[in-house]
Formats: structure tokens, C-alpha cells, sequence
């Protein structure tokens, strides 16, 4: 998961700050916090064959609550695997509506944290663990909402299906098998993305709703050389032509682009931001053909991604001994691709830019696929919008269009509309996802279920 809070992150002035609180007042947010704590013990880092452990531990927790024994399966796949739980509706012919997670977690050094990150600790309000907040918390508040349902007997209109995956931090093996078992599904709800910023005091300031994502793309640039001996060289030099070809690239700027999810963030992003910046986010967004606004927008890291295709040269290495000739150069450039433009495209951009022959440009595969932008559907805006004015009246839902990569790629690539709809709301300064002492704080577990039991009831 990767949250795109900086758009969020507005200033909220409001004197007296919420008090931190370390145990949830709810038994469904008690029950999501165990379910969180036991979950970050069971280390499920690519290769320590812990999500098998972890999904037959959710298992057993969903049918103590009622599920049907035969409708809870872990599909294994090598040592890790993902986990379905059908939740039956009353139209069993419907497609079903998928609710999405991932059980596995970045790999995390004890040695350079400052709590063990596979024992949970609650501390100040906040829990402190691997996978506490990506993406063990949602994981966690699905299930404890999805259980409680159970217990109360609801019946969904349509089937739910929740997918948990083994693998989205890494080669998304597991994500590709799931999309593809459930390809009859007609929206997809993952935990995994979205999600609720929080003020400094504490109080919610804007929800993001994630329905778009940038597409990756590594494309490797490779030039070699009969090389020779460097007291006599030629006029051409293996190392000088690769970096005058990076150079260019580097240099160059995609041209601006927009959908409705990226005009409605910048529409909804400007209002917080004072000055030139905001000015020019509130123009590009009414006209993307205001390059002006582009060129200022482009001009600040957090946004230039938002408005364009990025490629940056991210490696690059050549040579073998300080007094030869290069026999050989490579570099990596890395592009987050708008989503909708063709990763041949680039590709075409990159080999003109580059002009010349003796260079090779070629895509390297890393598992990542092209997938559109999910058209904001109304029926998910609204409940979505119902369930933000449920956790603080008047809060404002921005669409948002992520700089990275979720789970939620594999099913937008076979056409299913895919939204980030996750129940954590935190402040932006307190996300250490993939880093150091990630942390999800204990007062987000009550209104999680309350969110997810809203977005379940509106759209299952
Ligand atoms: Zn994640």
C-alpha cells in the first residue's frame, strides 16, 4: 500500500487535540485489534512461509463466527498462497463483490528497529509492529466486520468475496492467480489502499478514495564496445554515449495529462494549499492545456507525478578497469506511466530520445501490468461519501490517483472496476508503511468496523 497523504495533508487548527487511546471501546474493535496483534507475530516476509500459518489462523477466527467450513479455502501456491471467504448473498447469481488484502509484509531488520517488529507493542495509543498499518490493520478490520455480520446473521444482497493475497509486496504470483479465479467479479474493495487523514489534534481532515494508479515500467538501456586500451582511444566511448543518451532522457518532459480522478484530486487538493501552487492546481485542473500551471506543478516532487508520465534514470554502471576502454554500459530508467498511455508508447519515446542504434532499450519484466484508471462509479461515491459523513459530518472525499503499485492492478487489467476504500484514518506524519516502526493508532479500530460495515451493507 502506498497512501498518497501528502495531497491530504491540509493544516487544521483546532486547539484541543483527541487523546491517544490504547484499547477500543467497541467489541468488534477489540476483536479487529486481537486479530491485528496475533497477526503480526506470524512472520510472513517473502520467504519464512508464514502466510499459510497466518490465513489458517483467519480461518479458523472466520468460522468460529459462523462460516461455513467449505466456503473459507487457502488456495497454496510454493510457500505462500491467498485465502478466500465466501459470504453468501441472496442473489447467488450476481457477481460478487470482492473485498481485497494482503496478508504478506515488507522484510523488516530487527537490529535497526527500536521495538522487535514481529511482537506487537501498544504504546502510546498507537501499535507497533511489521505489517501494523500495510496491510495487517485492514486486514484485521475486515475480517472483525465481516465476523460480526456473520454473528448478527446479515445477508448481503450479493455474495462477498474476501481475497486475501501472499505476495503483493513482492512478485503479486498469488494476485494474478486470484484476479483470475474471481474474474466474474463486479468490484473489487481494497483494504489495501485509500484511506482517512487525520489534523494534528487528532480530527479527520480528508478521506482519499484510491481509483487509479500509475503503471510501472523498468526499461534497460545496454550499450557495448570492443573497449581497448584507454591510452588510446577512439571516438567512441561506450560510458559517454549511454550517459549523453540518459541525459537526454532526463531532460526530457512526457506531456501533461488528466482523467476525472486526477482533476477532482487537484480540484479537491487546491482548496487546502495557499499561494502559487494552489492557484496553479485549481487552474490545470479546469484546463490541462495550461502549461504554465503544469510547469509549476511539475516543479514540486510531491505533484509532478499526478500530472504526467515520469522516466528517471535510476542505475547505471559500465566499465571493468580504471585503465581500459568500456566494454559495456547499462542503466535502468523508471517510468510511472499515466494510466491509459501504452507502455510501447514509451517505449517508442525512449528509443527516439536515446537516437542511437547501438543502444538496446528493452522492458524489463518485473511481474507489473498495465491496467487502467477504474471509472468513478457512482453507487461506490456514495456510499463512500455516507461513510466519511459517518466518521466526521461534512468531511470531503478526494479521488485519488496513487504514484505505486497495489493488488488492485490485476484485477483493473481484466476490466474490473477496483477501489481503495481502507478504513485507517492516521495522521500523514505517522505513516511508516514498508519503513521503521510502522505504527496504526488503537483509535482507528472503532470507526474502521463502523466503515467498513457501512461500505459492506451499501454494496454487497
Ligand atoms: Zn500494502
Amino acid at each position: 500500500m502506498r497512501i498518497m497523504f501528502a495531497a491530504l495533508a491540509a493544516s487544521a487548527l483546532i486547539p484541543t487535540a483527541l487523546p491517544a487511546q490504547d484499547a477500543p471501546g467497541t467489541p468488534a474493535g477489540a476483536e479487529a485489534l486481537a486479530l491485528l496483534t496475533k497477526g503480526i507475530a506470524f512472520r510472513t516476509v517473502e520467504g519464512q512461509g508464514q502466510v499459510p500459518a497466518y490465513a489458517a489462523y483467519l480461518k479458523q477466527q472466520l468460522v468460529s463466527a459462523g462460516f461455513a467450513d467449505a466456503d473459507v479455502s487457502f488456495v497454496a501456491m510454493g510457500d505462500t498462497g491467498y485465502l478466500t471467504a465466501r459470504y453468501p448473498g441472496r442473489d447467488r447469481k450476481a457477481r460478487p463483490t470482492v473485498v481485497l488484502g494482503h496478508m504478506d509484509v515488507v522484510q523488516a531488520d530487527p537490529k535497526d528497529w527500536t521495538r522487535d517488529p514481529f511482537t506487537p507493542v501498544i504504546e502510546g495509543g498507537y501499535v507497533f509492529g511489521r505489517g501494523s498499518l500495510d496491510n495487517k490493520a485492514g486486514v484485521s478490520m475486515v475480517v472483525a466486520t465481516l465476523m460480526k455480520l456473520k454473528r448478527e446473521k446479515w445477508v448481503p444482497q450479493r455474495d462477498l468475496v474476501l481475497v486475501l493475497t501472499g505476495d503483493e509486496e513482492t512478485t503479486m504470483k498469488t494476485t494474478k492467480a486470484a484476479a483470475a479465479a474471481f474474474k466474474g467479479a463486479g468490484l473489487v474493495l481494497n483494504a489495501d489502499a485509500g484511506g482517512g487523514a487525520l489534523g494534528e489534534d487528532g480530527r479527520p481532515i480528508a478521506y482519499g478514495l484510491q481509483a487509479a494508479e500509475k503503471v510501472y515500467g523498468d526499461w534497460h538501456l545496454t550499450i557495448t564496445d570492443p573497449g581497448g586500451h584507454s591510452s588510446r582511444p577512439g571516438p567512441r566511448n561506450a560510458i559517454a554515449s549511454l550517459a549523453a543518451a540518459i541525459t537526454r532522457i532526463a531532460a526530457y518532459r512526457f506531456a501533461p495529462q488528466q482523467n476525472e480522478i486526477t482533476k477532482a484530486s487537484l480540484a479537491g487538493t487546491a482548496a487546502g494549499i495557499a499561494g502559487p501552487l494552489g492557484a496553479a492546481m485549481k487552474a490545470f485542473a479546469a484546463d490541462p492545456g495550461d502549461t504554465a500551471a503544469a510547469d509549476l506543478i511539475s516543479a514540486d516532487p510531491r505533484y509532478v507525478g499526478q500530472i504526467r508520465t515520469t522516466c528517471v534514470p535510476t542505475m547505471f554502471n559500465g566499465g571493468h578497469a580504471p585503465n581500459a576502454l568500456p566494454q559495456r554500459a547499462m542503466a535502468n530508467v523508471n517510468c510511472r506511466i499515466f494510466p491509459g498511455t501504452p507502455r510501447a508508447a514509451i517505449e517508442k519515446t525512449l528509443v527516439e530520445l536515446v537516437a542511437d542504434p547501438t543502444i538496446t532499450v528493452e522492458l524489463f519484466d518485473n511481474g507489473t501490468i498495465e491496467a487502467g484508471a477504474s471509472p468513478l462509479d457512482p453507487r461506490v461515491m456514495t456510499a463512500v461519501k455516507a461513510a466519511a459523513a459517518k466518521r466526521a459530518p461534512g468531511l470531503q472525499v478526494l479521488p485519488l490517483q496513487e504514484p505505486g503499485a497495489t493488488d488492485s492492478m490485476h484485477f483493473r487489467a481484466l476490466g474490473i472496476p477496483s477501489f481503495g476504500v481502507g478504513g485507517v484514518f492516521m495522521k500523514p506524519g505517522d505513516i511508516f508503511a514498508h519503513g521503521l516502526n510502522e505504527r496504526v493508532p488503537v483509535a482507528t479500530f472503532d470507526p474502521g468496523i463502523v466503515w467498513w460495515e457501512g461500505l459492506l451493507k451499501a454494496l454487497g
